[in-house]
């Protein structure tokens, strides 16, 4: 007897080759009916016997295309209405709940064997795609994911083309970036300035080889904007795009073939699976001692920032092993957001690279390389970008009826997010928002968010900080808005991304967060949830007159430090010496300190990083945020077992950590100990949290602890913190697939304006 269902999939299932693969399936099977997709939706209407639908649902499910994800299955059963054939009818713009556009997938090994192949008419085409791989976020122009509505649309299929695009059978049936040397893109080599000669296709690839292979600097257009590249194992060639960039010391990260990547580092079985997955992100893995990847790449570093090529200009400009490892940074100057368009590419980086190797394949939005480092099997996410967006999560159950709050994120590496309906968008990774090029990013990325997702907010949240441009935006432009607590957002955020319930005890570690006393917090324990915290311990807040000069000039930080804790009288003369600190300066701030002048209140963890990362390396300057912290994270030797203790007090029901243990870190110093100093601060700071982590959560009950905050990107301290807990019995959530740092910020401020509003009653 013909039964007919009507079977309706969400999730990622829009180019990726979905609607293809259910056509496949249906047809194997010998189905009849129609397959469509509505917005981010695939329905399939289909008749045959029980089994037959049986098997059908089975398979769907079993033998989905690996870059396909189902979040929800529905199956309805209807009346057979006698279909005659199987039909994929297009795509009607529905619902939208979704930005039913997929995230850029990494070139797939089947396209990478037509471009090794001399007989396929892909033979070294860097544009080679199919429904399993190539650009989508950053080509889709709007809803929904078809060939029209991508820039693709300006490149008519040819013959060939078209009959693999028609043809069920083919791994290019309906994908909607192929496109072959006859009809698709044309790579190109624009020389720089006084270079002459532009060129096309295997021309231009070698005109980049060649200025690579002298110690130039190419600036490649990827999928998500250009990169700079040069060779990594040409000191001087990294040294000078260092001064070109503007970009002193801050590590760089390395494009490597999968066989260099063995001869400069070691990675596990986890770090090389992510490295390989189709997200193709920046993995952070550790160096071999040996290897000659030039000392300038990351400076002071014991990991470097490697990644696979994931687009077919990519795979040929480093098909040779000379060129194995590439620096490939992104193209701007530093401060600047990501340069996307060609001809503004040629305009901002004309000062920086020797030549342009560029498609005609236009980049609708900007979007950086992700970043990620893998803590056991576990990646966690340091910067959302490329391959991971705009996918949603869902964050709660799917409630039509739900408000819609558009979160804006913090004004350091700034993301923003939407919550609607059940689900959480969170931005890519937009950058500082201190130049207008990146608020004008910042804004485009709020208006694209809420069009294509087709909400509008009922409430924008933000940041309590009243002197940061992402505050001002949002009470600016909107009418209803609500300031969320900095280190409260860090800690719903993990809550959010859990889907922990009850109260949770969180320990926020950051750099500076605004707090509700009006002082700067950054070393928290809150307990609450989503809704409401309530602050239970701190770093002791200190006197600070320094404020963000001392992150370019720490030894200025560990005056003040010193000077707040009653240390300078004892280590004044040590630390002047060590540092080498100019004593104009160092009078013009002692007079500060010793006047009235009240300053502001500070229990910054990341601050502590810096001034015990100046006293160990040295170091009286620091070019970018975390600089000294990651030097001295890179210190760390887990052989050496001894720790700092830290001073924990309870007073009013208030857990308070001493920085005080700045003296024992001179006397370690003073005695020639340096080299054990970062490890035992590191010890010594994560015993200490868990200790006060430990006592509060048993006086008040609860058992699962969240961390949250930039400092816990520090792989030690949250290796030593966790094991500590867990051997006590408590369960710690860590964040994941949100970066822990203000980059996931926005998640949590929605997550607390949606429970706000939900205890609101709407
Ligand atoms: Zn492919
Ligand atoms: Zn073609």
């Amino acid at each position: 007897m013909t039964e007919r269902v009507r079977v309706t999939v969400a999730g990622t299932v829009q180019g990726v080759g979905f609607r293809p693969f259910v056509y496949r399936l249906a047809s194997e099977i010998g189905l009849t009916g129609e397959v469509c997709n509505r917005g981010s939706i695939v329905t399939v209407d289909v008749e045959g016997c029980g089994g037959d639908l049986a098997q059908f649902l089975r398979r769907l499910q079993s033998e989905a295309p690996p870059a396909a994800r189902i979040d929800d299955l529905g199956v309805e059963r209807l009346r057979p209405v006698g279909y005659q054939d199987l039909k994929i009818v297009s795509s009607e713009d529905g619902d939208r709940v979704s930005f039913g556009i997929p995230a850029d997938l990494a070139i797939c090994p089947d396209c990478l064997r037509d471009m090794a192949e001399p007989t396929s008419r892909y033979y070294r085409y860097p544009f080679t795609s199919c429904t399993q791989c190539g650009p989508r976020y950053t080509v889709s122009k709007r809803l929904p994911f078809d060939r029209e509505t991508t820039v693709m649309e300006d490149f008519p299929l040819c013959p060939e083309c078209l009959r693999d695009y028609r043809d069920p059978g083919s791994r290019r049936f309906h994908a909607q970036t192929t496109a072959c040397p006859r009809c698709g893109p044309v790579l190109r080599w624009i020389p720089g300035e006084g270079g002459e000669g532009e060129k096309t296709g295997e021309d231009a690839l070698k005109a980049a080889k060649d200025v690579l292979r002298s110690g130039g600097v190419v600036a490649v257009l990827g999928i998500g904007g250009f990169h700079l590249a040069v060779n990594a194992l040409n000191e001087q060639a990294v040294r000078r795009l260092r001064v070109k960039k503007h970009r002193p010391t801050k590590p760089f990260a390395v494009m490597m073939s999968s066989e260099a990547v063995k001869v400069h580092c070691v990675p596990s079985a986890g770090e090389w699976q992510a490295l390989t997955s189709a997200v193709r992100p920046i993995v952070l893995l550790q160096k071999r001692p040996d290897s000659p990847v030039a000392g300038e790449v990351a400076p002071g570093m014991d990991r470097l920032g490697v990644f696979l090529p994931y687009t077919g200009i990519q795979v040929l400009l480093m098909e040779d092993a000379d060129l194995s490892a590439l620096v490939m940074t992104s193209g701007n100057l530093s401060g600047e957001p990501l340069a996307y368009e060609v001809e503004d590419g040629l305009r901002r980086l004309a000062g920086l690279a020797e030549g342009f190797l560029v498609h005609n394949r236009p980049i609708l939005r900007p979007v950086d390389d992700s970043v990620l480092y893998v803590d056991g099997d576990v990646p966690r996410v340091i910067r959302r970008g490329r391959g991971m967006v705009p996918e949603g999560f869902r964050i709660g159950r799917r409630d039509e009826a739900a408000p819609v709050v558009l979160a804006v994120g913090g004004d350091l590496k700034n993301a923003v997010a939407v919550a609607a309906k059940g689900k959480l968008w969170l931005s890519p990774h937009i950058g500082d928002l201190d130049s207008p090029r990146a608020r004008e990013g910042f804004r485009r990325q709020i208006e694209w968010q809420l069009e294509t997702l087709g909400v509008a907010p009922d409430v924008v949240a933000h940041d309590l900080h009243p002197g940061y441009v992402s505050t001002a935006e949002a009470l600016g432009n909107w009418e209803k808005t609500l300031g969320v607590q900095h280190h409260h957002a860090h800690l719903a955020a993990v809550i959010t991304e859990h889907r922990a319930t009850g109260p949770v005890l969180g320990v926020i570690l950051d750099g500076t967060g605004y707090g509700e006393d009006g002082g700067i917090w950054g070393g928290e324990m809150l307990l609450g949830d989503c809704r409401s915290v309530l602050r239970i311990g701190h770093l002791e807040p200190l006197r600070m007159v320094v404020g963000d000069q001392g992150t370019r000039e720490p030894w200025r930080l560990v005056v003040n430090y010193f000077y707040a804790l009653d240390l300078w009288d004892r280590w004044a003369d040590f630390v002047v010496d060590r540092l080498g600190i100019p004593a104009r300066s160092l009078e013009a701030l002692i007079r500060v300190l010793k006047s009235r002048y009240p300053g502001y209140r500070s229990s910054s963890a990341g601050r502590l990083f810096d001034v015990v990362g100046a006293l160990v390396s040295r170091r009286t300057e620091a070019t970018f945020e975390g600089e000294l912290p990651m030097g001295l994270e890179a210190q760390v030797d887990p052989g050496v077992k001894e720790r700092y203790n830290f001073h924990i007090t309870e007073r009013d029901g208030r857990w308070m950590v001493s920085p005080g243990i700045l003296d024992a870190v001179c006397w370690d110093l003073a005695a020639g100990r340096q080299d054990r100093v970062a490890t035992k601060f590191h010890r010594g700071f994560a015993a200490a949290w868990a200790e006060a982590a430990f006592r509060a959560a048993t006086r008040h009950g609860v058992s699962t602890v969240a961390v949250g905050g930039g400092v816990w990107q520090n792989r030690w301290l949250l290796r030593w913190f966790v094991e500590d807990l867990e051997n006590r019995g408590l369960r710690v959530l860590i964040p994941r697939r949100w970066p822990a740092g203000d980059g996931g910020l926005a998640a949590g401020q929605a997550a607390v304006a949606l429970a706000k509003l939900r205890e609101g009653g709407g």
